[in-house]
């Protein structure tokens, strides 16, 4: 038996055997049953025909362009799809580990690149590319035999766990949580959307793990431990009997007891704080009424992109997603956010090859720092339009709200409002005029947001602030990124005193200001929020009983006096000396256990 420790993302004790995702390049590793072999050849051997076919077609449509000689380039890929090193060594891979084909083909190649890697032949070395092309092109039509990403798991059996390089946003909607217990992951971190999803999803999970995917092989037994952050590779029967009787009974949003009176929640003294709920899949909405949260926070719909294919996602589709929200949760409100994804997710959206968001955030040409959100939403104007349409027309079915993320100041604002103006007096002229625009908000996320907000507050209806994505640009740490985690720390006074100035600039103008960061469901940090003057957060469902019981033990006088002990200090351990100090830390009760924080005792 062998132990890792990672961090601990979402709690709960699952074991099962493994599967491995690599999504780099995306591969799944899993395990098939002797029986299933020849039906692996086989579609192997009909991804090796329709390659060939497709090679066939290229080479001659070269010969008939101003560059003939290229043909000989294609030539050669035909020539690799008959080399023994690639398509035979896979197909005896299959055979002999009885292993999917998608594996196979990566481990042959691989193999066959080990050898052009280190060949003193720059030509040879250079060749290594075409056979990268072949085995893509493999690849892509054992994908295409197999469907597209929500089916990628469709031949994995019921009971496993999963073990990826890294798991994307996308990815992790897309999986069957009845199927797949668990999972584990080379990278990632508590903030990443993937972890946020795990833990609203109710499945275990661990992170941070360096090299898991290197360390076990498919189909060997995994215990995951979500809440110590533990990690047994093959452990003996007895561990296994043991993990087993821990295994937390999966909760499905649909299993809740939907129809609680939503309630928002009161402390000791009587300061009504509203709980809202983050959600990612409309699904996740009975679980927000069940918790009794007062309203949706923030609705990412970019997951909408995640799980819908490009020519799916259409103004009619988004309208009737929109409109089953503020229709589920009426009479409470609805944040839709508008797409938060940048150029290179929506990439196989956008042509239409895909589902976007393939890549997790940070990475690509897009990335943390690049074209995203608003900003690609304002040069992709037709689908900014198409959603902003959809919402309008959804608005007449209930409270909806609309909100712009990554918004970097008030011209942002002012040129995303305007399309919304425009798009509403499109609507008017096509005989469906809207009355009453939705209130528009922005989220407050960016440092130069933040630093402008007395100006963003003289022109927007609400603030949420996304301390998320604020604290990572403030901090300069990739909160996706497992090996700088420690440095994301939302106790830093450079974040805190964001935070309050944000709060202060909206209480001048009387605008409301929510908090949407994963800090909200800190039951140790809540308390200062409140101190600090907040008194609207939106969290994952699972967290809002946690925060309900803090709020209900909070006395508010007590909460200003701890933000002004806290706003004195220097550092952040300054801070957390001050947090834990009484009488707050009786009131959070639950105390800095993740368990605790993430509500998994509920
Ligand atoms: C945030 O940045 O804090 C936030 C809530 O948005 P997301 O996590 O989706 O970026
Ligand atoms: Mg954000």
């Amino acid at each position: 038996m062998h132990r890792l420790t990672g961090i601990g993302v979402s709690p709960g004790v699952v074991v099962g055997r493994a599967v491995l995702l690599l999504q780099n390049p995306l591969v799944i590793r899993f395990p098939v049953r002797p029986e299933q072999v020849p039906v692996e050849l086989a579609r192997l051997d009909e991804a090796r025909e329709r390659s060939r076919r497709e090679l066939l077609d290229i080479k001659s449509r070269i010969a008939r362009t101003a560059a003939p000689d290229l043909g000989y380039l294609f030539e050669a890929q035909l020539l690799m799809l008959d080399d023994p090193m690639l398509v035979t060594r896979a197909r005896d891979l299959i055979a002999a580990e009885h292993v999917n084909a998608e594996w196979a083909v990566q481990q042959a190649f691989e193999e066959l690149a080990t050898i052009f890697d280190t060949a003193q032949d720059a030509y040879l070395r250079e060749r290594r590319g075409d056979v990268a092309d072949v085995v893509g092109r493999l690849r892509m039509n054992l994908g295409r035999l197999r469907g597209r990403g929500a089916d990628l798991f469709a031949d994995v059996e019921a009971g496993t766990v999963l073990i990826a390089d890294q798991l994307t946003p996308s990815m992790a909607a897309q999986v069957d949580w009845q199927k797949i217990l668990g999972f584990a992951t080379d990278g990632g971190s508590p903030t990443h959307h993937t972890a946020i999803l795990a833990r609203s999803l109710h499945v275990p999970a661990v992170v941070g793990l360096g090299s898991v995917t290197g360390r076990i092989p498919p189909g060997v037994m995994v215990a995951i431990d979500g809440s110590s952050g533990v990690v047994l590779i093959d452990p003996p029967d007895e561990v296994v009997e043991e993990a087993k009787s821990r295994t937390t009974p999966r909760v499905r949003a649909s299993d809740h007891n939907i129809g609680r009176e939503a309630s928002p929640a009161v402390t000791a003294d009587g300061a009504v704080i509203a709980l809202e709920a983050n959600i990612e899949l409309p699904a996740d909405m009975a679980a927000a009424r069940s918790a009794g949260a007062t309203g949706i926070g923030l609705y990412r719909s970019e997951f909408l992109l995640a799980t819908t294919s490009g020519a799916a996602l259409t103004e009619e589709s988004q309208f009737e997603a929109y409109r089953a929200l503020v229709e589920g949760m009426a009479p409470a409100a609805v944040t839709v956010r508008t797409f938060d994804v940048d150029d290179s997710q929506l990439q196989p959206w956008a042509t239409g090859t895909g589902t976007a968001m393939g890549a997790p955030r940070g990475v690509g040409a897009g990335g943390a720092l690049g074209l995203r959100a608003v900003r690609l939403s304002l040069v992709m104007p037709e689908l900014f339009r198409v959603q902003l349409r959809a919402l309008l027309r959804a608005s007449r079915h209930g409270r909806l709200r609309i909100m712009f993320p990554f918004v970097s100041g008030v011209e942002d604002l002012r040129t995303a409002r305007a399309a919304l103006r425009q798009v509403a007096d499109e609507l008017a002229a096509r005989g469906e005029p809207i009355d009453a625009l939705p209130p528009v908000g922005v989220m407050i996320e960016i440092p130069s947001a933040a630093v402008t907000a007395d100006l963003l507050a003289r022109e927007a209806d609400f603030f949420s602030i996304g301390t998320n994505d604020l604290i990572q640009y403030l901090l300069a740490v990739d909160r996706t990124d497992a090996r700088v985690s420690r440095l994301f720390e939302p106790l830093h006074p450079a974040v805190l005193r964001t935070l309050r100035h944000v709060i202060r600039a909206a209480a001048r103008r009387h605008l409301s200001v929510s908090l949407c960061g994963e800090m909200a469901a800190d039951p140790v940090i809540l308390p200062l929020l409140i101190g600090l003057g907040l008194t609207s957060f939106s969290m994952s469902p699972a967290a809002i009983a946690v925060a309900r019981g803090v709020v209900e033990r909070l006395d508010s006088a007590a909460a200003a006096r701890l933000a002004a002990r806290v706003m004195r200090q220097a550092t952040v351990a300054g801070v957390e000396r001050c947090l834990a100090r009484e009488p707050v830390r009786s009131l959070a009760g639950a105390g800095r256990d993740p368990d605790a924080r993430q509500g998994s005792h509920e």
